[in-house]
């Protein structure tokens, strides 16, 4: 049976979901979401014998059903695969009675690979379902961590380009280094002058421009988007939710049917989201714990019922949670709008008018299984020393964050269900702020002296990621104005 996808603003133009890969976001500037989430037609009994590329295919066919089983599979194989420093995938580390689940042993340690490694796959494979003939090359503006796992994602992979903006200046020494010495015949790496705002608008703006659009056209070229709303990245992302419980399960840890907690590091809402939606597949997870940095705008909704994105942008440790707008919690009000586009449009064109929109008293008696809170910058730090000295056991800030709020949750309510703590980032990657929550006395080393002391300390082995990187040569070095963007992808396609 054909599974079709329609917008979160209205109720027409349903799409099948290689169009709304290839798409992204819908024409009315809705969300994707499948008309019926599907519910597993596998026990966990059967998933807990999978493998994670198994487990893999039978969550994503009931997702994308106008993917053969061939070219499903293919996706799965070519993304999951060496890449990843483990024949697991996602492996789980238990530690002090809490389950650690590592999303971070792909190719650029966070656990946007997860879905980037997968996604390039999906979307040549969408091309072809949809007879585009066109290259398609994708453009994305970053802040640090999604320009690299889009990189390294689609890096030779055939029919597509890859150009990243990031702002020269704006971006840890380390993530620059990840990211001008990105092998592959078709990446592109240009700094720009300006800020990651300035970057953002200038690939809208080239999104938008409709002559640069016939240009391209007529050079075989189409632009699309590899950002956090694309169905084509939630999917993957609900297998790992699957996974972990069925191997919960497969290891003893729990019983069939055992209702567990998941704790999430949220930003954009997405992970999060997709644990949602692994709950209404019929996976036994009893409660979703939305962890907030200081940017605790989330943890104010859960709180009030109302989403006001009016306040003071605060950059913190776990700077992939610095977010003020999390574009993929439309997917949730939608649903607790009883899909009710128009109701949805409203509080949307609210948030874009105003800053701020609030839920009725209706919606908010649906969010009951949501928890959500926030840690302070001080909190986290003392998380990562903590859970250090008691057990050994590193976790980089973002992982902090939801460490230190299943803490507080905890404490509130005496809970004591089985959880699992969803980690995001290895150590490795946010090495100066884990070293100096651990110690004072690391403040003034180098970056690189920093990551062997990690090793020597949490006796872990220098990820590939990271020494790729030492002594990498730099092979990209364009550097542009903010306002020539434009040209500068004109220059780089040849058009
Ligand atoms: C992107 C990111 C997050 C936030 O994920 P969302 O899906 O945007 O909520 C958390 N931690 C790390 C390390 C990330 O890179």
């Amino acid at each position: 049976m054909e599974l079709l996808y329609k917008s979160t603003r209205s109720d027409h133009a349903k799409v099948t979901a290689s169009q709304a890969i290839l798409k992204g976001l819908a024409e009315d500037g809705g969300l994707y979401l499948p008309e019926k989430i599907p519910t597993l037609n596998c026990s966990m009994e059967a998933l807990s014998k999978m493998t994670y590329q198994e487990v893999a295919y039978e969550v994503m066919k009931l997702y994308l059903t106008d993917f053969t089983e061939e070219e499903l599979k293919q996706c799965i194989n070519s993304a999951y695969d060496e890449k990843f420093d483990t024949k697991e995938i996602v492996p789980i580390r238990k530690v002090n009675q809490t389950y650690y689940l590592e999303l971070f042993h792909g190719a650029t340690i966070a656990f946007k690979d997860m879905a980037l490694s997968i996604l390039p796959h999906l979307m040549t494979v969408s091309a072809k379902k949809n007879q585009v003939k066109n290259e398609i090359v994708i453009l994305t503006a970053t802040s640090g961590d999604t320009g690299k796992a889009a990189l390294a994602g689609f890096a030779d992979v055939e029919g597509t380009k890859i150009i990243v903006f990031y702002p020269k200046g704006g971006v840890s020494p380390i993530q620059e280094k990840q990211m001008v010495t990105q092998k592959g015949k078709n990446t592109y790496v240009v700094g720009i002058h300006g800020n990651f705002d300035d970057a953002q608008n200038g690939v809208k703006e080239i999104f938008g421009n409709q002559k640069l659009k016939e240009q391209m056209n007529q050079a075989g070229f189409q632009f699309s988007s590899a950002n956090s709303i694309n169905i084509g990245r939630l999917v993957p992302q609900i297998v790992y939710y699957v996974y972990s419980y069925a191997k919960l399960l497969a290891e003893g840890e729990i019983e069939n049917g055992e209702t567990i907690h998941v704790v999430v590091p949220t930003g954009n809402f997405g992970n999060i989201l997709a644990a949602f939606f692994a709950k209404e597949m019929g996976v036994p997870i009893a409660r979703l714990l939305c962890a907030s940095n200081e940017n605790k705008v989330l943890y104010d909704f859960f709180s009030t019922g109302s989403y006001n994105k009016n306040r003071e942008f605060i950059l913190t440790s776990s700077p992939s949670m610095d977010i003020l707008i999390s574009s993929n919690l439309e997917r949730l009000i939608y649903k607790i709008a009883r899909e009710d586009a128009k109701a949805n449009q409203e509080l949307m064109l609210s948030l874009k008018e105003n800053g701020i929109y609030t839920i009725t008293e209706e919606m908010k008696t649906q969010l009951k299984d949501f928890y959500g809170n926030y840690a302070t910058e001080e909190e986290t730090e003392k998380t990562i020393q903590q859970l250090y000295e008691k057990t050994g056991y590193v976790i980089d800030t973002h992982t902090a964050v939801a460490a230190a709020v299943y803490k507080k949750y905890q404490e509130e309510t005496k809970d004591q269900k089985k959880t699992l703590v969803v980690s995001t980032a290895s150590p490795y990657k946010f090495t100066r702020s884990v070293m100096n929550s651990i110690d004072k006395k690391y403040s003034n080393m180098e970056d690189f002296e920093l990551v062997d002391e990690l090793s020597r300390i949490s006796h872990t082995a220098v990820p590939k990621a990271i020494e790729e990187i030492r002594n990498a040569n730099v092979v990209h070095d364009r550097v542009c104005n903010a306002n020539q963007m434009t040209e500068m992808v004109q220059e780089i396609l040849g058009i």
